[in-house]
């Protein structure tokens, strides 16, 4: 409650000092420099290139031959982040848990009073679940129904999934399904919705980003679209705002965002990209938290607009409604670090 408190305080300090005519959508804003108030509200940074999977949807361009940062480096910039005033951070990847430094990462979270998040696949959750107690919110990603999700993430990941959940749920974790509709799943979504009722877990979806991916097959047509929401906005366990259902219906670009000035995203070797489609796009070049202090390279850090009229990125927009006081995304956001 605390948490949720300074969150709403630093969210309107951010909103007192807004130039609202940048945060609205320009292409011309490109690569400019933001010239109101910035407040990093959170930081999710991406802390590994390598992962023990190799989906066929992998959105993250991972690589296990890259070097990720030090433990001292992100520690330091976990430090650096909670200074300027962050109070969420979420861990990705690649796999997060294959750092084997994680436990230390975590413990630096929890000394820093930061809210914190972690997607995982599942497989090395059994390993860390006494790490994993400090999360208050552990995502675990949801492909399909067991044939789809072996088919794109690997024998046995079915029930490495539910195996996590399980054990996610009985450690007392808020855990929730994580599923990005493409496609290859979309005739699963029935079973899905049915799973994460069984499993009474919390759920959120988002659409593919192509973008990242560079398979257009694995776009949606409208109706498929369409019929999914209906589906998804029957499900009581779903998390997922009103608001990003309507948004993906309507199949319209987004109109505002605070990418690079209420949140940003720090790649595996610690440079600042303002959000995802940013630190995929070789047009904009982020900062190096190696060069420069948090405080510094988010201040610094020019808006991204190059992309923007595809972005349909779930963990992107529904921040952006959370940043606007949204009623029912404040709700869905306080439900998911809750135990369902
Ligand atoms: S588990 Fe996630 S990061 Fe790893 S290959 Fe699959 S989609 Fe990519
Ligand atoms: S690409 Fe998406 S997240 Fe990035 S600035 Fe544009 S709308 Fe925001």
């Amino acid at each position: 409650m605390f948490e949720s408190i300074r969150f709403g305080t630093e969210l309107l300090r951010l909103h007192a000092g807004a130039v609202w005519s940048q945060i609205l959508l320009k292409k011309e804003d490109d690569n400019k420099p933001y010239r109101g108030r910035k407040t990093p509200l959170q930081i999710t940074h991406s802390c590994t290139w390598k992962c023990n999977y190799a989906c066929i949807h992998c959105q993250a361009q991972n690589d296990n031959k890259k070097t990720d940062a030090s433990t001292e480096s992100v520690l330091r910039m976990i430090d650096q982040v909670s200074e300027a005033g962050a109070i969420k951070i979420g861990f990705t990847g690649g796999e997060p848990l294959v750092r084997n430094d994680m436990p230390t990462i975590m413990d630096c979270c929890e000394e820093n009073g930061l809210i914190s998040s972690m997607v995982s696949n599942g497989l090395l959750v059994p390993r860390y679940i006494e790490v994993l107690k400090k999360l208050d919110l552990l995502f675990l990603s949801m492909d399909g129904d067991r044939e789809v999700q072996q088919k794109v993430r690997g024998r046995k990941s079915w029930d490495v999934l539910l195996n996590a959940m399980k054990i996610g749920k009985e450690n007392g974790i808020p855990v929730a399904a994580l599923t990005t509709l493409a496609s290859f799943n979309i005739s699963c979504l029935e079973e899905m919705s049915r799973v994460v009722r069984e499993q009474k877990v919390h759920w959120m979806v988002g659409l593919v980003q192509v973008q990242f991916s560079g398979k257009n097959e694995q776009n949606l047509t409208r109706e498929q679209i369409e019929r999914s929401v209906d589906i998804l906005e029957k499900n009581e366990y779903l998390r997922t705002s009103r608001r990003y259902l309507d948004f993906i219906k309507k199949d319209q670009p987004p109109r505002f965002c605070f990418a690079g000035i209420g949140y940003a995203i720090v790649s595996p070797d610690l440079v600042l990209y303002p959000c995802f489609p940013a630190q995929f796009d070789p047009f904009y070049k982020g900062i190096s938290l190696e060069e420069k202090s948090f405080n510094e390279a988010f201040n610094e850090l020019p808006l991204y607009r190059r992309t923007c009229d595809t972005c349909r990125l779930a963990c992107h927009i529904e921040a952006n409604y959370l940043n606007i006081f949204n009623i029912e995304s404040i709700l869905q956001s306080m439900r998911l670090t809750k135990l369902p």
